[in-house]
């Protein structure tokens, strides 16, 4: 098998999987327990926690453990805009996002909120006059993705907050970190509020991270009994949480060797795809090596990818959670509904070899070819 779609999700590792064991069987208590197996689960929930703090230098108090990351998005964008209705009605995002961003917007719209959608340029930045000009004294949240999910594209967060503070300092400024953390250096002090998730950094499904600058308020989307974890009331779940601390500790080893890697099996594969016509490279010089895009001109991108699984090889469509749609990031960047329509998603991890890289250009060069003579018929 050759797995070439580690941005929809990855494989959790070896060691991550034998800490959730381990957690599972030795610390059965209930951290909100006032007994000495509560008190011992509390112990150990409170030192993951604190190797998360200290890797990223926020306080304990500013990280919430959530489902994943598109939990953390709706904790942010409806937290903050319902905290804040009495401030404005305005919210900024990008043409980049995650649908699930889009989807919370969907649902703000319905409850009053205005939604603007930030212009990038022709490599897919983010248009800083155009974000400079959109921001009103009512806006009350700018949300930009860190790393879009199907071109790599990477934002400079630094520069988007300066921006952001200098044209209103009451807005708050969020950014989905899913597809950065563990491939590029992320800060949370670019942002006031941040959201991860574990299975695309090899930890377990179903957890992710959730951060919020300490002087904001957020309503919570959930309500409950548990005063700490006002954000996310409920028994934690302790063998996921400690599983993340260590999933996000050993993804940020080693990220620059690594991105080097990854970057060398990019080129490699985009040399051979661009002497393809019928192919066009979605890649643009903001594109991070771990997520290569590319279009199809007279191929299905869902028949390509059927017809790849048949050599045990599997890639992505857009966004796993968008399959089927046109693709809005590829439209955002090149503004061209066919180059959109046909897209495959081939992500790279440290894990994935040369040979797998070959192996897959050779059955690439079968399919293509396959598939490309049917449609000339
Ligand atoms: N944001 C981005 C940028 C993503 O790539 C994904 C996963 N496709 C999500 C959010 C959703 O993450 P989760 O599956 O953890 O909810």
């Amino acid at each position: 098998m050759i797995y070439l779609d580690y941005s929809a999700t990855t494989p959790v590792s070896y060691d991550v999987l034998e800490t959730y064991i381990k957690t599972s069987k030795d610390f059965i208590g209930n951290p909100n327990s006032l007994h000495s197996l509560g008190v011992k689960s509390k112990t150990l929930m409170n030192s993951a926690i604190k190797q998360i703090s200290d890797l990223f230098n926020v306080l304990d108090s500013e990280l919430t453990f959530t489902s994943g990351a598109t939990e953390s998005n709706n904790m942010a964008l409806v937290g903050v805009a319902l905290a804040n209705i009495k401030k404005g009605n305005h919210i900024i995002t990008s043409k980049l996002e995650h649908p699930s961003i889009y989807k919370i917007c969907e649902y703000l719209e319905t409850l009053g909120f205005e939604i603007s959608y930030v212009d990038n340029d022709s490599d897919g930045l983010i248009d800083f006059e155009d974000l400079k000009r959109k921001i009103r004294p009512t806006t009350i949240l700018v949300s930009i993705v860190a790393v879009n999910s199907e071109l790599g594209i990477r934002q400079p967060l630094k520069m988007i907050r300066q921006i952001i503070k200098k044209e209103n300092p009451n807005t708050y400024f969020h950014s989905d970190m899913t597809q950065a953390l563990g491939k590029i250096p992320v800060s949370f002090h670019d942002v006031d509020l941040a959201s991860c998730s574990a299975h695309k950094i090899y930890g377990p499904k179903g957890i992710g991270l959730f951060y919020k600058n300490s002087r904001i308020n957020l309503v919570p989307l959930i309500h409950g009994s548990s005063k700490e974890q006002s954000l996310r009331p409920g028994t934690p779940a302790l063998p996921l949480i400690v599983s993340m601390a260590k999933a996000i500790r050993l993804s940020l080893n080693d990220i620059d060797r690594r991105e080097a890697f990854i970057s060398r099996l990019n080129d490699k594969i985009v040399k051979e795809l661009e002497t393809y016509p019928g192919i066009l490279i979605n890649k643009t010089k903001y594109s991070i090596p771990h997520i290569l895009n590319i279009s199809f001109e007279n191929i299905k991108s869902e028949t390509f990818i059927h017809a790849m699984e048949a050599y045990e090889i599997y890639l992505g469509t857009n966004t796993a959670c968008a399959s089927g749609d046109l693709s809005s990031s590829v439209l955002a960047v090149y503004k061209d509904k066919k180059r959109a329509s046909s897209t495959i998603r081939i992500s790279l991890s440290y894990l994935t070899t040369t040979d797998e890289i070959n192996k897959f250009l050779s059955c690439f060069k079968i399919v293509y070819n396959r598939l490309n003579a049917l449609v000339q018929k």
